[in-house]
């Protein structure tokens, strides 16, 4: 099982947990961290090959901003034995505001790190405080200064809409705090109240809520240059997209590393376990940590493709259409949803507000 043009590393602490949250990550309690850094090494050393050299790297979470200037240079010089960078294009780390400095940046870039995804969320107080995040909003604009400032990177800001009781003002006032920092990227996630975490209880804003809330971003983001380019992400050149996330939608193979992490190689979707003491412990031993692996089927790598495709504006090629559904592309092109050239189908902006009704027409 090998691939790497694609590598996808979690670093699964955080200062403290956030009550929306659903990803794999824990404080770093009692962790020893020269051994968490030593078990990626290691994995990459039996998942990836020998000298492979990746287009792009991604450092999810969790918080990778929390790593020390010494726990990374250790973790990049350990990956450096087995990986060749000359052919990264793009090297993203994700950071919390606030959670770093002008000499941590300049180590990031002395690194190569060449894009930093910011969870800033929100720029009113208030909504910061209700989802339990422990900056301010005066934090993001520093930290996107000194990002530019010091480390020369491209920079997204993640921000986050339909929190319960949200109004449209409110959400404006957001966006056009981000636009104020002058971002690269800007990522528009809606809030999911998900299972098992302390927000699954409250009441999400109906639909006509979130449709409104969605094309004011939209409106808003590209009133101001900013391309809309999947459903919830917004670039303002061509070459501020996400290249590591356009590979994922593109259905691309892609290796992940880390406790939690999950991979595609090779037709095989494996997913390593949500424990970074076993991952740790498994890994000092030789062995890969433990997880699931299962082969990913013709039928549901199709309806994957169909499924993140129409999440772009890149769309789908028309070879992933049945035959028995080709009929119906004039009128989803009258409707205004989607565009058709030779080759490929591709959503309009409203198409994307739409994708998953979209998708359901062709899986
Ligand atoms: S900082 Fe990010 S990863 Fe950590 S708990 Fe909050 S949302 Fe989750």
């Amino acid at each position: 099982m090998q691939a790497a043009e694609h590598i996808y590393i979690h670093i699964p602490f955080c200062h403290r947990v956030c009550p929306y949250c659903a990803f794999y990550k824990h404080t770093p309690g009692a962790t020893n961290m020269r051994g968490f850094v030593q078990a990626l090494v290691d994995e990459a050393q039996l998942r990836l090959p020998c000298a492979a050299a990746p287009q792009t790297l991604y450092f999810g979470g969790g918080t990778p901003s929390m790593l020390s200037p010494t726990h990374l240079q250790l973790l990049i010089d350990g990956l450096q034995q087995r990986l060749d960078f000359s052919q990264l294009r793009e090297w993203t780390l994700e950071a919390n505001p606030a959670t770093f400095t002008a000499s941590k940046v300049r180590h990031w870039r002395k690194l190569g790190i060449t894009r930093v995804s910011l969870g800033a969320q929100s720029f009113l107080e208030s909504e910061l405080l209700f989802l339990g995040r422990d900056h301010s909003p005066a934090d993001i604009a520093r930290s996107v200064h000194l990002l530019r400032e010091e480390g020369g990177m491209q920079v997204n800001i993640d921000l986050m809409f339909c929190l319960p009781n949200q109004s449209a003002a409110a959400w404006k006032h957001s966006l056009e705090q981000a636009l104020a920092c002058r971002p690269d990227h800007i990522s528009t996630y809606s809030l999911t109240l998900e299972p098992g975490t302390p927000f699954a209880t409250l009441t999400a804003p109906g639909e006509e809520t979130q449709v409104q809330l969605y094309s004011l971003a939209h409106d808003l983001l590209t009133s101001a240059d900013f391309r809309h380019y999947e459903v919830s992400n917004y670039a303002r050149s061509a070459s501020a997209r996400s290249l590591h996330n356009l590979s994922c939608w593109r259905g691309e193979d892609y290796t992940g590393l880390g406790p939690g992490a999950c991979g595609t190689v090779r037709g095989v979707r494996y997913e390593n376990a949500h424990d970074t003491a076993r991952y740790i412990a498994s890994l000092a031993q030789g062995q890969l940590p433990p997880g699931s692996a299962s082969p990913l089927f013709p039928a549901q790598r199709r309806t994957e493709l169909i499924a993140l495709g129409l999440r772009t504006d890149e769309g789908i090629p028309l070879s992933l259409i049945p035959p028995d559904r080709l009929p119906i592309l004039p009128s989803l092109v009258s409707e205004g949803l989607c565009s058709l050239s030779p080759t490929r189908l591709c959503p309009t902006p409203r198409g994307l507000l739409l994708a998953d009704e979209l998708a359901l027409q062709f899986i």
